[in-house]
């Protein structure tokens, strides 16, 4: 195979100009979930729509088809270890995903969820599922048309979660769901029970917004994000976006009233951050300098907000420095401080739950989806099903479809099978953590140093640096030598649950 083909140059010119007006709207993206004004919206859907179809009209040029399928024929796409073979096989799998969906049925769907946007707004608003539900109806019909068109196996579900988690099946999302949550929900009970409860209030009073901006920065820089090559911004819902090789934003809300929010969320959006950071500048806007998938970039955020960021070494090396910023809690001891903010409990809300509920919450958005998808279940009967869940996971009764069925957005966006993902990527951090553990010695005294360097080096080495090579099934199986499984994470919640509660 020579090193360079001519039509292999011919995708990548292609694929970089679709990258650099990606990125174009990335910019304008991150502009109106910051520091645009109000009234500027019209002006910016009218750019951001005008791109989209530039976008869409590049990604469906019949000319990728054909180039594809004249490589294909010259034997590339198929090994895993040539940066070449991989652009080529994902090239492949993004276009047949755009090409497999009919103009009209793009369209279609865009103008159903522009409208189920603004019904679930006022449905939530007013709490009255019923102004929600036609909508619904629509979405989950177009949706199992959608599926048809990817094409699936075993169940609709499966062509969904394609999307988010390539080659993930909902077979295997099912077995490992369920391992979790039947070592969860016994855990939860023991700790709601638990005579020792952590102070909570500790996280609330008064944190100046500026302080906190700036212990967070320092922590964030400590851990390895680059502000030379980021920033952080507020908006009102708190995100990361990679803008380009050097230039990743990521966000907060500062609540001056809790420190809690901010401090972990920043963590959070910083682990994101790193994972755009680190991947290939070479390759950026191919594959290669890709993120695996939605998964596998939720475990980079998990991994620093919960497994690092909430562990006890971590806080030996930071809490001065919180404690340096505000006197208020020069009092507090280190083991208190810890505590509450590893404090679980049973909540309506799915964004402000801990990293052991959390779960409980996936869990049940993922079962009543999957279910509204094969046909068991009604859309007129989730708040009920909902309902019913909560009380019998979590053992509370949700008092309204706002903060009960109607919370979250996305599937008013037309956004089911993306779920999962963020339970997988607790999954995947928790094993790759484990693997990290093993092959970097004592993490935790690092830790205490405040070394965090050998881990982002090992995170990169092994995660960040091979972009899409792997499926995250196969990544994962790489990285760790087994595939992933629900045991390092169930385990690792068990343990140290257990000892902040005394069980
Ligand atoms: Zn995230």
């Amino acid at each position: 195979m020579p090193d360079i083909n001519r039509h292999y140059e011919e995708l990548l010119k292609l694929h970089k100009e679709i990258s650099l007006l990606g990125s174009i709207d990335s910019v304008l993206q991150w502009d109106q979930r910051t520091y645009m004004p109000e009234n500027a919206t019209d002006h910016r859907s009218d750019q951001t729509s005008y791109l989209a179809s530039m976008i869409h009209e590049k990604r469906t040029d019949p000319r990728i088809g054909d180039l594809l399928t004249a490589l294909e024929e010259e034997g590339y796409g198929g090994d895993l270890m040539n940066p070449q073979d991989v652009n080529v096989r994902e090239w492949r799998r993004d276009y047949d995903l755009y090409a497999k969906l009919p103009k009209e049925f793009v369209e279609r769907l865009t103008r159903l969820t522009t409208n189920a946007n603004q019904a679930w707004l006022e449905a939530r608003r007013k709490q009255d599922y019923a102004i929600f539900k036609p909508f619904l109806e629509k979405i989950v019909e177009m949706k199992r048309e959608e599926a048809n068109y990817y094409g699936w196996e075993i169940e609709p579900y499966d062509a969904m979660v394609d999307q988010y988690e390539p080659g993930m099946k909902t077979e295997y999302i099912e077995t490992l769901l369920h391992e979790l949550g039947n070592s969860l929900v016994p855990l939860i009970q023991k700790i709601s029970e638990s005579p020792n409860q952590p102070d909570g209030t500790i996280l609330r009073g008064k944190f100046l917004k500026h302080l906190q901006r700036d212990l967070i920065r320092e922590i964030t820089a400590g851990i390895g994000y680059r502000y030379e090559s980021g920033s952080l911004d507020q908006t009102t819902h708190p995100f990361c976006i990679g803008l380009g090789p050097e230039d990743t934003r990521i966000t907060t809300k500062y609540e001056e009233d809790f420190l809690g929010g901010a401090l972990f969320g920043v963590i959070h959006e910083a682990g994101h951050g790193i994972y755009n950071q680190n991947r290939s500048k070479e390759y950026w806007g191919l594959p290669m300098g890709e993120a695996a998938s939605y998964g596998i970039h939720e475990s980079q955020s998990l991994l620093w907000e919960n497994i690092v960021g909430r562990n006890h070494a971590f806080w030996e090396y930071w809490y001065p420095t919180v404690q340096k910023y505000f006197s208020q809690i020069k009092d507090v001891s280190l083991d208190e401080f810890y505590r509450s903010v590893n404090e679980v409990k049973p909540s309506f809300i799915r964004i402000d739950a801990d990293e052991v509920t959390y779960h409980i919450h996936i869990i049940i958005r993922y079962e009543i989806e999957r279910a509204l998808m094969t046909g068991e279940i009604f859309v007129e009967d989730v708040p009920a099903e909902w309902n019913k869940r909560y009380q019998d996971y979590l053992g509370i009764k949700v008092p309204n479809d706002a903060i009960g069925c109607l919370q979250d957005i996305h599937w008013s966006w037309g956004n089911i099978g993306y779920f999962p993902s963020y339970s997988l990527g607790h999954l995947y951090a928790a094993q790759m953590f484990e693997k990290a553990r093993k092959e970097l010695g004592d993490v935790e005294s690092q830790f205490q140093k405040g070394d965090f360097e050998p881990l982002r080096q090992w995170l990169t080495k092994n995660v960040h640096e091979h972009g899409r090579r792997f499926k995250p099934d196969q990544l994962i199986e790489f990285i760790t030598g087994r595939p992933l499984s629900a045991d390092p994470l169930a385990a690792y919640l068990t343990r140290k649950y257990e000892g902040i509660y005394g069980l």
